[in-house]
C-alpha cells in the first residue's frame, strides 16, 4: 500500500535544512507521498530508512532507457496526469516498421529515409527515435536486415519476432544498444523475459486484456526482470486513448506497481493523413512510444512539432537569451528590429527578416519567454523595458542610425519609448508575415 506523507515524514532526519528544494521536511514528505519529487534529493536519509521507504521511492512509472549512450531514448518516469500540474518528463519516442521481407537496396534506402528525420525548430534539433524491425520470414532474414541497420543508423532498435533464436543473433549483434524485444505474451514470457536479462535489454509485454497484462508483469518482475514496456493491442482510437488514460491513472494515483510502466502502440493506417492524425491523438494522451507505417518527411515533422510543444513546461515558456542579433551580415547602417525573447516570436521574425534578405539586427528584449502582446500587458514589454535592453546591449555602438523598429500591435507605446530610449521609433507591421515587404519600403 502506499505510504501517506506522515508515514514518510517518521522516517525523514525533521531538521528543515532545505537542500532536497522543499521549506520543510513535511513538504518534501508531502511530494513524496503524491510522487513529485524522489528521495534522493534529501541526502541525510538513513540507509535504514531508505529500506523503509522503498516503495515511497520508486517512481510510480518505471524509466526506461533504449539505445546507446549518445542516442539513448528515456520514456517513462511521469508523475502527473496533466500538464498544467507539472511538466511532462520524457518525450514520447517516435519510430517506424520496416520488414525484414524488403530487398536490401529498398531496405537501406528505407532506414536512410528515417535517418534523415530531424529538423530544427525554435533552436532545438527534433528527431525520430527508433526503427523497430519485424521479422515475416525465416531466422538469418531477420539477422542480416538488422546486420545491415546497426551499421546504417544509431537510432534505438525494436526487434519484432516470435523466435527466441532469431533473437538471439539480433541481440549479440546489437549488444550494448540496449534494444526492445517484443513482444512477451502469456505463451512465451518465461523465455524472453530471460532473454532480454541476459542481453540487459528492454522487453514489451503484450496482452489485449489488462488484467492478463498485469498479471504477466508481475510474473515477470518477481523473476528479476523490470525493464518492461506494456502492450494492451491494438483497438479502435477512442478505446485505446481511454485505455492509455486508465494505465496512466492506475500507475500515477493508484499506484498499482503491475502497470506501473511506459507503454508503446503501433499505428498502421493506410491513409497517412488518418495515420498522423491517429498518432498525434495517441501522443496527446498518453503513449509513450508510438511506430508509424508511413515513412514520410511532412508526417514526422507534424508529429515532432507537437510532441516539442507537448513536452515543454508550461510555466517555462521557450526563450532566447536577450541580445542583439546579427540576421546576415548587417553593417552599421542596417535596421534594428526590436522584440521579445519567446522563442517562436523571435524565429518567426527571424525567419521573416532572413527571407526579405534585407541584412538587419533584432533585439530580443527579456520578457521571461512572453510574446508580444502578452508581454505587453503583463508589462514585460514596456518603454521602461526595451529603453534598458537597448542601453544594456549598448545598442548604439551596433549601429550608426538612431531608428528602431516595434511591434505594429505595440505602437501605442511610441512616444513614450522615444522619450524614454532617445531612439526614433518606426512602427513595424502587426503581423511578422508583414516584415519582408515594411523592410523593403525602409529608408534607414
Ligand atoms: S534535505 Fe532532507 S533533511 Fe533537509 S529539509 Fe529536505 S528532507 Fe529535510
Amino acid at each position: 500500500m502506499a505510504l501517506s506523507g506522515l508515514d514518510i515524514y517518521k522516517h525523514l532526519p525533521k531538521t528543515n535544512c532545505r537542500e532536497c528544494g522543499f521549506p520543510t521536511c513535511l513538504a518534501f514528505a508531502m511530494a513524496l507521498a503524491k510522487k513529485q519529487a524522489t528521495l534522493d534529493k534529501c541526502p541525510y536519509v538513513t540507509e535504514e530508512a531508505k529500506q523503509k521507504l522503498e516503495s515511497a521511492a520508486l517512481p510510480p512509472m518505471r524509466l526506461i532507457k533504449i539505445g546507446t549512450q549518445e542516442k539513448i531514448l528515456e520514456i517513462g518516469n511521469e508523475t502527473v496526469m496533466f500538464r498544467h500540474e507539472e511538466k511532462f518528463h520524457h518525450p514520447t519516442g517516435i519510430g517506424f516498421l520496416l520488414e525484414d521481407d524488403l530487398d536490401e537496396n529498398k531496405f537501406k534506402g528505407q532506414i536512410e529515409q528515417i535517418n534523415k528525420l530531424k529538423f530544427e525548430r525554435v533552436g532545438q534539433e527534433i528527431n525520430v527515435n527508433l526503427v523497430a524491425i519485424k521479422q515475416t520470414k525465416d531466422d538469418d532474414n531477420l539477422v542480416n536486415k538488422v546486420k545491415i541497420a546497426s551499421q546504417a543508423t544509431d537510432l534505438a532498435f525494436i526487434l519484432m519476432s516470435n523466435s527466441l533464436n532469431a533473437l538471439r543473433k539480433s541481440l549479440e549483434i546489437l549488444k550494448d544498444k540496449r534494444p526492445v524485444i517484443y513482444s512477451a505474451t502469456k505463451d512465451n514470457f518465461e523465455g524472453f523475459s530471460k532473454l532480454a536479462k541476459e542481453f540487459n535489454c528492454n522487453l514489451v509485454v503484450s496482452s489485449d486484456n489488462l488484467e492478463i497484462l498485469s498479471d504477466l508483469t508481475a510474473k515477470i518482475s518477481s523473476a528479476g526482470f523490470s525493464d518492461i514496456i506494456l502492450d494492451s493491442g491494438k483497438k479502435p482510437l477512442t478505446k485505446k486513448i481511454s485505455e492509455l488514460t486508465q494505465l496512466r491513472r492506475l500507475a500515477l494515483k493508484k499506484n498499482y506497481r503491475p502497470l506501473g510502466y511506459p507503454n508503446i502502440v503501433f499505428v498502421e493506417e493506410d491513409d497517412p493523413f488518418r495515420e498522423v492524425s491517429v498518432a498525434a491523438s495517441l501522443l496527446a494522451k498518453y503513449a509513450n512510444i508510438i511506430i508509424l507505417k508511413s515513412i514520410d518527411s511532412w508526417l514526422a515533422l507534424s508529429l515532432l512539432t507537437l510532441r516539442q510543444n507537448i513536452y515543454t513546461d508550461p510555466q517555462k515558456p521557450l526563450q532566447v537569451e536577450s541580445k542583439v542579433y546579427p540576421v546576415g551580415t548587417p553593417e552599421e547602417k542596417s535596421p534594428l528590429l526590436i522584440t521579445t525573447n519567446f522563442s517562436l516570436t523571435y524565429y518567426t521574425v527571424l525567419s521573416e527578416v532572413e527571407s526579405s534578405k534585407i541584412p538587419s539586427y533584432i533585439l530580443a528584449v527579456d520578457t521571461e519567454g512572453m510574446s508580444v502582446l502578452t508581454a505587453w500587458a503583463a508589462e514585460k514589454f514596456t518603454a521602461e523595458s526595451i529603453s534598458k535592453t537597448l542601453e544594456k546591449q549598448k545598442a548604439k555602438e551596433v549601429v550608426n542610425h538612431n531608428q528602431i523598429v516595434i511591434p505594429g500591435y505595440v505602437a501605442a507605446m511610441s512616444g513614450d519609448l522615444e522619450e524614454q530610449s532617445g531612439w526614433k521609433v518606426l512602427v513595424g507591421p502587426r503581423e511578422a508575415a508583414g516584415i519582408t515587404n515594411f523592410l523593403k519600403s525602409l529608408k534607414v
